[in-house]
């Protein structure tokens, strides 16, 4: 089973092995057959398309398990970018692989490395949120949670959730922490922005259409902490007085979110 990377937005954003191997196979499994059509048709691929989303993933996989069996080829689409990130497909991967056919990569669009890849953070890894919770406060709960992340994060956003998504990391997150909104990419109104959380509501209110279409927002690293705080220092003491220095450094970085390296430099510093 191939899975296959198709557009986020713009048809002519598909690999040219892609359109290969959706032109080869015997099925193409699409998350919204309709819309996938679409993508086909502009291509002139005539393959059988069948549905698989998350409600019929289970049975849509072993629906393609018995094709498999039976010989045939089949490539797993879904309606933007890659399949199984934020999308259905894990799960029908993983049966895949269970029952022991190959599952390849045809890699192509992937709308959370399209944002990073315009931010110009993340040069040093980045951690993938996907979306966060709807309801409000697990919402402020998981921003709280990735606040002191060391690392860019990415997170994906329904439209109809932006707004307040927006005001969320603009009240839990430090005002000058730099977002980058990346708005209808590869489409016709793509906008691509940068700046301080703390300048996003004004950014808004020059122009409601900023909150139109779809997004991916890519929030900067927690700001490098100048020196341990002085809670941070006293949970480190405690535990240098009763354990290793390096398990002192782990525990105090675990409990604190203080880089480990500058806990172990001042541990050395506390031992000597
Ligand atoms: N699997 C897809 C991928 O690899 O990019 C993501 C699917 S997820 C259901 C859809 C989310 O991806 C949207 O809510 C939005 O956050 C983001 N997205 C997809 N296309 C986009 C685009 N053209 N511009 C900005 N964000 C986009």
């Amino acid at each position: 089973m191939y899975v296959v990377a198709t557009p986020l937005g713009n048809l002519k954003d598909i690999t040219l092995r892609a359109l290969e191997v959706l032109a080869r196979v015997d099925v193409i499994a699409a998350e919204d057959t309709r819309h996938s059509k679409r993508l086909l048709d502009a291509h002139g691929i005539q393959t059988r398309l069948v549905a698989l989303h998350k409600h019929n993933e289970q049975s849509a996989a072993a629906q393609i398990i018995r094709m498999l069996e039976q010989g045939e080829q089949v490539a797993l689409i879904s309606d933007a970018g890659t399949p199984g990130i934020s999308d259905p497909g894990t799960r029908a991967v993983a049966r895949v692989r269970e029952a022991g056919f190959a599952v390849v990569p045809v890699p192509g669009a992937c709308a959370a490395i399209a944002a990073l890849c315009v931010s110009g953070f993340g040069e040093s890894g980045f951690h993938f949120a996907g979306f966060l919770p709807a309801r409000p406060a697990a919402r402020t709960a998981a921003i709280m949670a990735l606040r002191t992340a060391q690392v860019p994060w990415v997170l994906y956003e329904a439209p109809h959730r932006i707004a307040a998504c927006l005001a969320d990391l603009a009240a839990v997150l430090e005002p000058e922490r730099e977002i980058v909104i990346a708005r209808e990419m590869t489409k016709m109104f793509e906008q691509i922005a940068r700046m301080p959380l703390g300048q996003v509501e004004a950014w808004l209110v020059e122009d409601p259409n900023r909150l139109r279409g779809e997004f991916v927002l890519v929030v900067d690293a927690a700001p490098v902490q100048e020196g341990l705080s002085p809670e941070t220092k006293r949970v480190l003491a405690l535990l240098v007085a009763e354990l290793p220095l390096k398990s002192a450094a782990r525990l105090a970085a675990e409990i604190t979110q203080a880089p480990r390296n500058a806990l172990y430099e001042h541990a050395l510093a506390l031992k000597a």
